[in-house]
């Protein structure tokens, strides 16, 4: 089964959560920010009293056509078939950077080694039958995992309530 990631930014809080979840789950250290796999983001919108806070909860998207997967120069990214997880070979990455300049997302972080390291959306959990890490602990349900015919689904119906909503 194929999977995706949604974040509704109308039910995130900021809370971190799944900053923190990705962090513990991964064995990532606490408090150094460039090491994080997930990261939330704060963004100003509108102006005068319509001005407001949103959050956005940011990983790895495992984009269709990855940008990383194609400015690799020794194959160390790939999609997993079946899955479609984009996916890092430590073993096979020089730490050349080329992955991060070609995310759009700023995604990938180097670790101590060198390597390039990122999301792979929580593999071992999803093969025993679990959510990801920070998808389980987001208390708003703002992030949400799954295929992506059914989350697609979800942001149509979502957009049809707020066209016939008027907002
Ligand atoms: S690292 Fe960036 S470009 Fe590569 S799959 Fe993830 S979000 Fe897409
Ligand atoms: S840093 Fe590693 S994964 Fe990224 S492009 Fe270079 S070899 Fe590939
Ligand atoms: S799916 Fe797992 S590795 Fe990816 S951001 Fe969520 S907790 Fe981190």
């Amino acid at each position: 089964m194929s999977h995706a990631f949604y974040l509704d930014i109308d039910r995130c809080t900021g809370c971190f959560a799944c900053a923190v979840a990705c962090m513990d789950q991964n064995d990532l250290e606490i408090g150094a920010e460039p090491t994080a796999w997930r990261q939330v983001f704060t963004v100003e919108t509108g102006s005068g009293p319509s001005a407001r806070l949103r959050y956005v909860s940011l990983a790895c998207m495992h984009c269709e056509d990855a940008p990383c997967l194609m400015a690799c120069p020794t194959g160390a990214i790939a999609r997993e078939a079946g899955t479609r997880v984009v996916r890092v070979d430590a073993d096979l990455c020089i730490g050349c950077h080329s992955c991060s300049i070609a995310c759009p997302f700023g995604v990938p972080r180097f670790g101590e080694d060198g390597t390039m390291q990122k999301c792979d959306l929580c593999s071992v959990r999803l093969e025993h039958g679990l959510e990801p890490a920070c998808v389980r602990v987001c208390p708003s349900k703002a992030l949400r995992q799954g295929s992506p015919n059914v989350l697609g689904s979800d942001v149509e119906k979502k957009a049809a309530g707020r066209l016939a909503a008027g907002s």
